[in-house]
């Protein structure tokens, strides 16, 4: 195997997959759109020539399988999502799909001598854009989706049910898509970093120990609507500027706190004139951290000192949770089997946690799971300017060659 002998070709099928967009000219392929559908057929191709048999689940996770010494063996899983967010750019989730297919087709002729079958899993519904769902695929897979979870719809009426009728797909069966934990035996997802930290200190390749859990408030604060001109600065309840204050305390303390990251996504002001000292405003507040304590422990702190603020400012501050999922711990077992591979391929291991949401949260629930973070261009993501290096394409399917090449079900399991 010579360096970059998988990158550029890896590079043309993303690209190809790109193509397959509800939007022309951008990457917009949200989870049962017709675009979605036809890219199931074109991925599913390309597992077929990688040497897989393939299926397409009823929820439309298309499925490749490889069979090692004897048919039926519980299968080691590698996937990630063909789903996109809308103008998305061309490697989230794809990467980590296409790269699999990439390795089990270039281990062909190896895989009657394994003692596991290999699976690839082509998740859709990850990004939770078209409806108001949540990782759907990868949950059935696990039996976590209870049949009225397709009831949702999209902003035009349509059902999850009616989007996977129309796809050709089969809700009815949806319990079919569960497997049983025997079949698995771990989960392994490569997936673009969407964050600066590999990129900033040289490092192509990282290992994902957890995935943040998080805890989302809105907040609104009550102040006293008046005058702009006539009400002196000393007697004002300005909702705003105490607003900005908690604002900059909750960043404050945030930053001095290791693993956790604090965000105000929206803001509004009311009245909302620029002759009004504003009244109320209403904002979000999302923590997130990859340990569940260390978040409850840096929520409560925020949470206090908006208080001290609010009382200070003689404001009233109310905060109702309105989002909490728990930190997802990955398998021991599996990072330090992908921290080998890192090592094996020569460069140094770097432990990190994940800041978003992965179809790996829901696999960890029936098999050990890990995952690869592959760094990605300015950290950027869900956005078209998403990009990696062909050379890092190729790192990334001969990280998943390793895996496959080097997995040891006893060790995952040692028996005692
Ligand atoms: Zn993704």
């Amino acid at each position: 195997m010579t360096p970059n002998s998988f990158g550029p070709a890896l590079m043309a099928r993303l690209d190809q997959l790109a193509d397959f967009s509800d939007v022309p000219g951008t990457v917009t392929r949200l989870y049962l759109s017709s675009s979605y559908v036809a890219a199931t057929g074109l991925v599913a191709n390309w597992m077929t020539k990688a040497g897989m048999s393939v299926r397409i689940d009823p929820l439309g996770t298309i499925i490749g399988r490889v069979e090692g010494r004897t048919p039926g063996l519980p299968a080691l899983v590698l996937g990630s999502h063909i789903d996109s967010v809308r103008d998305a750019g061309r490697f989230d989730g794809t990467l980590g799909v296409l790269s699999a297919i990439a390795a089990v087709e270039a281990l062909q002729g190896t895989h009657q001598d394994r003692p596991f079958a290999i699976e690839i899993m082509a998740f859709g519904d990850e990004e939770n854009v078209r409806f108001p769902s949540y990782l759907l695929s990868s949950r059935a897979v696990v039996g976590e989706v209870t049949a009225d979870e397709l009831d949702v719809r999209d902003p035009d009426g349509i059902s999850v049910r009616d989007a996977l009728i129309a796809g050709g797909f089969a809700p009815d069966r949806l319990s079919d898509a569960a497997r049983p934990a025997s079949d698995l035996l771990a989960y392994v997802e490569l997936h673009i970093e969407q964050g600066p930290v590999l990129e900033q200190e040289g490092l192509a390749l990282g290992v994902v120990t957890a995935i943040n859990g998080r805890v989302r408030y809105d907040v609104t604060v009550t102040g006293f609507a008046g005058h702009a001109g006539t009400v002196p600065m000393a007697m004002r309840r300005d909702a705003l500027a105490a607003t900005a204050e908690m604002i900059v305390t909750a960043e404050a303390i945030a930053r001095g706190l290791d693993g956790i990251v604090s965000t105000v996504g929206t803001l509004s002001v009311h009245p909302g004139a620029a002759n009004v000292i504003p009244g109320s405003t209403q904002f979000t507040l999302d923590v997130r951290s990859g340990s569940n304590t260390q978040r409850d422990a840096a929520a409560a702190t925020i949470c206090a000192a908006l208080e001290d603020v609010a009382r200070k400012r003689s404001v009233e501050l109310q905060m109702s949770t309105t989002y909490r999922s728990s930190a997802t711990p990955l398998s021991q077992s599996v990072v330090a089997a992908l921290a080998k591979t890192v090592e094996r391929l020569g460069h140094p291991v770097r432990l990190l946690s994940s800041g978003a949401g992965h179809d790996a949260m829901a696999m960890a629930n029936i098999c050990p799971s890990g995952m690869f973070f592959l760094r990605c261009k300015d950290g950027v993501s869900h956005n078209p300017a998403e990009s990696i290096t062909v050379e890092d394409a190729d790192l990334a399917v001969r990280a998943l060659v390793d895996v496959i090449a080097n997995f040891d079900p006893e060790a995952l399991f040692p028996r005692g």
